[in-house]
């Protein structure tokens, strides 16, 4: 073979090469848009959270879930919204809380959610105090043997009382981002893909479903979890920042969180966040969380964020890279 012909054939297979990466990248582009909203309602059931002085998480968080759902339908009729839950049970009606996670998680892949949204209320422990009121006379044993003898002596007497915590605010957590690895193996399987458009006979002919023992695939879905990560993150930041403007009290922004409570983040194949909409600890603010009024413009906020999320989705100003 000349010189010649060995260039030929280089400069061609280095074309097919080229061809495949840019076919395989279209293929691989995530849709960007949202047809399915996970919206789960923390707890429930068996497990009614963190506890107020009259009322409790998981009723709190059902009936924001609800309100949410509905304002969104009525924005967007074509969004198929799903509920992890839309009374008062464990998901699934699952006996332990475990499996109930396991159930949420599931739900969200099988029914191919573009996000999951998860509402809870947020808790902190009440403060102790302790005030000196007196003292108080006792005898009591002191020494050993025969140097054993009854003394009197003066006890300290306190006044025991808790007072609720002061904590109030929202917060919106994504998963921690060293569990992107986790979220590879639950990847979308749809999503990762692509849609696929029956016009296009290259793409909707052969389709093989990832092996995540493969490095090169599980590499690929890396990149996808990555994604995952950085939509959460902008959702979540939406979220925040609306809430702020709102006058609810800023606790820092979005956080990361790496805790069985946040499991569920993980094990969706989809952009996740879980909303704290406010403490149930706290006397004004479990008022607020459970009023109509502050239901209310919790409901505007997440309808508000999910739309700027959409548009900024839509607009492929987000994700992608
Ligand atoms: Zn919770």
């Amino acid at each position: 073979m000349t010189s010649r012909t060995l260039f030929l054939i280089g400069a061609l297979t280095f074309s097919l090469f080229l061809l495949s990466f840019a076919d395989k990248n279209k293929t691989l582009q995530p849709k960007a848009t949202i047809k399915t909203l996970i919206i789960d309602p923390g707890h429930g059931g068996i497990d009614p959270g963190a506890r107020g002085s009259f009322s409790n998480e998981a009723d709190v968080a059902l009936s924001v879930s609800l309100k949410f759902g509905k304002a969104l339908q009525q924005e967007f009729p074509d969004l198929k919204i799903i509920y992890t839950r839309t009374t008062d049970v464990m998901p699934g009606n699952k006996p332990t809380k475990d499996q109930g996670l396991r159930y949420r998680a599931d739900l969200a892949n099988s029914s191919n959610g573009d996000l999951f949204i998860a509402i809870h209320c947020n808790a902190a422990p009440d403060i102790h105090h302790r005030e000196l009121i007196g003292y108080k006379k006792a005898t009591v044993m002191v020494g050993k043997g025969k140097k054993r003898r009854k003394v009197t002596k003066k006890v300290p007497q306190y006044r025991h009382w808790n007072t609720p915590n002061p904590a109030n605010g929202t917060e919106t957590y994504i998963w921690a981002v060293n569990k992107n690895d986790i979220k590879v193996n639950s990847v979308n399987k749809t999503e990762y893909y692509g849609e696929i458009d029956s016009t296009d006979t290259d793409v909707s002919s052969n389709i093989e479903l990832p092996d995540p023992s493969d490095p090169l695939e599980k590499a690929r879905m890396l990149i996808y979890a990555q994604q995952y990560f950085r939509k959460s993150l902008n959702l979540a930041d939406i979220v925040e920042k609306g809430f702020q403007a709102q006058g609810r009290t800023y606790r820092g922004g979005v956080k990361q969180r790496n805790d069985k409570g946040i499991w569920v983040l993980q094990a969706t194949g989809m952009p996740s966040i879980l909303v704290e909409i406010g403490f149930v600890s706290n006397p004004e603010e479990e008022k607020y969380i459970n009023s109509d009024r502050g239901q209310q413009e919790i409901v505007d906020n997440l309808v508000n964020s999910f739309r700027t999320y959409k548009e900024k989705l839509e607009s492929k100003t987000i994700g992608t890279q």
